[in-house]
């Protein structure tokens, strides 16, 4: 029979115990014990009348409790979805409404969201911020839950698309499909002695690619629910962490720590990054200084097909997010669905083991985002611009969405972002389309300056058209203190043309 990650949980429990599985905020708790409080919480859910594939939603920061919240869902046959706490009420209510869920976890403050929607979001809900709240709700310790067979088509957890370019789409991944990232993760070093280093929010698939095979395989996850870099540097040198999963931009303030050389960080193995822009200076510059692999991941919640960059083995290809993953089949199509050739830019689209089902609840979607080729395979559309080098390596252009089209000419942003970031006093730059009479569309670019930066918006200006071809010479250059992101640190593009239209008003 098909074994889930929870009942694999039994089976480290019988070989060892005793071990951690998860350290948090000073609590640690053994495999023998999330086993037992898995139990608990399936049986709980049990006897609210929870059935195999129901949903259940979980709306909190990060904690144990948190952990066992979702692997007893998944005990009890439920498909868990994860939704990000710090989300607008209606997106909250929106996602909650679309998950079908019969009850939510959730913290306090979430709450306080909530009471701001419509009446009509009627998952029962159950408290796990606030001490004890939980312990009122769990049926008494010891208890078990009724066995459920798990089949690998069910659904494991829904996840919400980050939002990026619009409303967050419910994408259903199948428990075979979280099987297949685990098995993945055996060749990238995960087993049974990895130590690996949580800091990105639980509702992000960037994130569980790498929580669940740490716990699939008996490992040891430490989770921090507030990143900072501080704090990190000291959980990973206290527990010897062999394994991180960090976003781009955490890895920039990690590396700018002038601290950072001070910290042991030998026990380090592996080391990956996905979900947005990843630097090639950035990239140099971590495989100099931080012990251990680096890997980089281009891939979608969807699951589509990944591209896997070993940084450390390939340092003349760090522009580039590397070659597609074993099995996986990656291609380039242009806006009539035919591929292009070799070397030339196209929307990525990819199949892969690991394909999202569809769009929960959403068909017209799901067949938007589904491309066939002429033998009739499955393909998912990504939005995503990128090119081949003749190597096979492929580099990631924009969002098609974020690409500019000025004066009849494809404007890439990225290219534009290339040549500021050259200026000695540009710490963070993005480039974004806005409206124009003469062109359609220009581009504008928003700067973030280092802190001794001397250059004016307007000097910046000029130095970045003096180095710009024609068409993609910026119409301003904005300084601002921060960029808008998105919690797991995705440049909130979509913000960025709408803070200019009101600067220019
Ligand atoms: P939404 O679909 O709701 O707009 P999203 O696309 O940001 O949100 P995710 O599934 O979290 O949701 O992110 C996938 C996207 O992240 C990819 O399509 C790509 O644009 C970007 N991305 C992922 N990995 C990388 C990478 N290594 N380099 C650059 N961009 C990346
Ligand atoms: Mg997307």
């Amino acid at each position: 029979p098909f074994l889930c990650v929870t009942d694999l949980l039994r089976v480290h429990t019988a070989e060892h115990g005793e071990r951690r599985a998860v350290i948090c905020e000073g609590r640690e708790i053994s495999y023998a014990e999330l086993d037992a409080e898995v139990d608990r919480f399936a049986a709980s859910l049990q006897r609210d009348g929870v059935a195999p594939c129901d949903a259940v939603a979980i709306a909190a920061h990060a904690s144990i409790d948190y952990v066992v919240a979702f692997l007893g869902a998944l005990r009890a046959g439920a498909v868990v979805a994860p939704l990000a706490p710090s989300s607008s009420p209606a997106s909250l209510a929106g996602m909650i409404a679309n998950s079908g869920a019969r009850l939510l976890f959730l913290d306090e403050d979430v709450e306080r969201v909530l009471e701001s929607v419509a009446t009509d979001v009627y998952a029962r809900r159950v408290h796990i911020g606030r001490p004890g709240a939980l312990d009122a709700w769990l049926e008494p310790v010891g208890a078990k839950p009724a066995h459920v067979e798990i089949q690998p088509q069910w659904g494991f957890n829904i996840i919400y698309s980050s939002g990026t370019t619009g409303t967050p789409k419910g994408i259903v991944q199948a428990h075979a499909m979280r099987w297949a990232y685990a098995v993945r993760s055996v060749d990238r070093g995960y087993g049974p002695h990895v130590v690996t280093m949580i800091s990105t929010p639980l509702y992000s698939n960037t994130t569980l690619v790498s929580f669940f095979p740490t716990l699939t395989l008996g490992g040891t996850v430490v989770l921090m629910p507030k990143f900072d870099v501080k704090g990190f540097l000291e959980l990973a040198q206290r527990y010897r962490a062999t394994h991180a999963m960090l976003v781009p931009v955490q890895y920039q303030r990690i590396m700018d720590f002038p601290e950072f050389d001070r910290y042991d960080l030998s026990s380090f193995e592996a080391k990956f990054s996905t979900s947005a822009p990843f630097g090639a200076r950035l990239k140099a510059d971590i495989v100099k200084r931080w012990p251990g692999a680096l890997t980089e991941y281009y891939g979608m919640t969807e699951g589509g097909g990944s591209c896997e960059l070993v940084a450390t083995a390939y340092p003349d290809k760090l522009h580039t997010v590397g070659k597609p993953i074993a099995g996986h089949d990656i291609r380039l199509i242009d806006e009539a669905g035919r591929e292009v050739p070799q070397g030339e830019i196209g929307e990525v689209v990819g199949h892969s083991p690991a394909m999202m089902t569809g769009y929960h609840n959403q068909p017209e979607k799901t067949a938007e985002a589904e491309w066939y080729d002429p033998s009739g395979k499955r393909f998912i559309r990504t939005g995503d611009l990128g090119r081949f080098d003749e190597d096979g390596f492929l580099t990631l252009l924009d969002r098609k969405k974020d690409m500019i089209i000025s004066g009849g000419f494809n404007v890439y942003p990225s290219d534009l972002e290339a040549e500021i970031r050259t200026h000695a006093d540009v710490y963070d730059v993005a480039v974004v389309g806005i409206e124009s009479q003469q062109w359609g569309e220009t581009p504008v670019a928003f700067v973030v300056p280092h802190a001794q930066a001397t250059v004016s918006e307007e000097g910046l200006k000029t130095y970045a058209n003096g180095r710009l071809g024609k068409m993609q010479r910026v119409a301003d250059v904005v300084f601002v203190d921060a960029m808008p992101r998105s919690p797991i640190g995705k440049v909130l593009k979509r913000e960025l043309r709408e803070r200019y239209t009101t600067i220019k008003q």
